[in-house]
């Protein structure tokens, strides 16, 4: 099995909020142990988290190798105050304090920083986002800034424009990238950075009844499509389930996004490269 690149131990792939709940007074050992033992029972051996508020990746990373996994974590992730990013990691407003996020991180023992530059999936209207992202001059500081700590950066990011500028700013992996249209899809294979389309969470939906069908499908369908065009621009296409989401429990939801991937013809041979490049790159003082 290969591993799983996009993973938030603080959420159970039940209910996000009780998920939570579990960790307000300290985080919940038991509960930490219980997903890295589905990790591990799903032939998972590594694991890349997306970042919490809690402290919660930042024990499951103390804990894996107990189980055989190995654990990297940003320990929260980082986003512009009054944006999306809360559940997550926390806020800043200055540049200034963006760096204090940055040093405060890394003292506590990240691999790498996670950043919020756009709004997430309107999933209940297909095509659209819930924010604008954020302006391209801030996201190449925060990128900019990261890397001058020695941090490589892995970014939230959806939307076609929003991903370019991500792109150009150097990031190191981008996270869900959806609608990205073509200009962007050929820039995403030129510089070879690898790409998490983050299936699970939308095609999961299916059927749950939370959500229009045809909307979800939509947006499936569209990832899929573009997917597809970037596996055959050679693009880096990894494997990350966004695990713990909604309807994407630990272990199994990895192995639906090796479904969806492999339905948008994604060699696995790119998916292996993908994982071996965060390996080696998503490492401090590995830029
Ligand atoms: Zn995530």
């Amino acid at each position: 099995m290969l591993g799983e690149c996009h993973a938030h131990m603080i959420m159970d792939g039940i209910n996000y909020k009780a998920a939570v709940a579990l960790h307000r007074d300290g985080v919940c050992e038991e509960a930490v142990r219980r997903h890295l033992k589905e990790s591990r029972e799903a032939g998972i051996r590594f694991v890349r988290d997306g970042g919490d508020a809690r402290g919660v990746s930042k024990l499951a990373k103390r804990l894996a190798p107990e189980y055989g996994i190995e654990y990297l974590t940003p320990v929260y992730a980082i986003h512009k105050r009054g944006h999306y990013g809360g559940i997550v990691g926390h806020p800043f407003d200055t540049f200034e304090e963006y760096r204090e996020l940055v040093a405060e991180a890394k003292a506590e023992g990240a691999d790498f920083i996670k950043i919020m530059v756009s709004g997430l999936l309107d999933f209940g209207r297909a095509g659209t986002l819930t924010e604008e992202g954020l302006p391209g001059e801030e996201i190449r500081r925060m990128i900019g800034m990261a890397h001058d700590a020695g941090m490589a950066v892995m970014a939230h990011c959806n939307g076609d424009e929003t991903c370019r500028l991500t792109l150009e700013a150097g990031v190191d992996s981008l996270e869900h990238g959806f609608f990205m249209e073509d200009g962007t899809l050929h820039l995403l294979a030129e510089r070879g950075t690898p790409w998490f389309p983050t299936f699970a969470p939308v095609g999961n939906l299916l059927g749950c009844g939370r959500f229009p069908d045809e909307e979800v499908k939509k947006n499936l369908e569209m990832q899929t499509e573009r997917v597809k065009k970037a596996a055959s621009l050679g693009a880096c296409i990894g494997l990350g389930s966004d695990a713990g989401a909604c309807l994407v429990p630990h272990g199994a939801g990895t192995a639906d996004e090796y479904g969806y991937l492999m339905r948008a013809g994604v060699p696995e041979e790119t998916l292996r490269k993908a994982e071996e490049r965060i390996r080696r790159v998503f490492r401090r003082n590995c830029v």
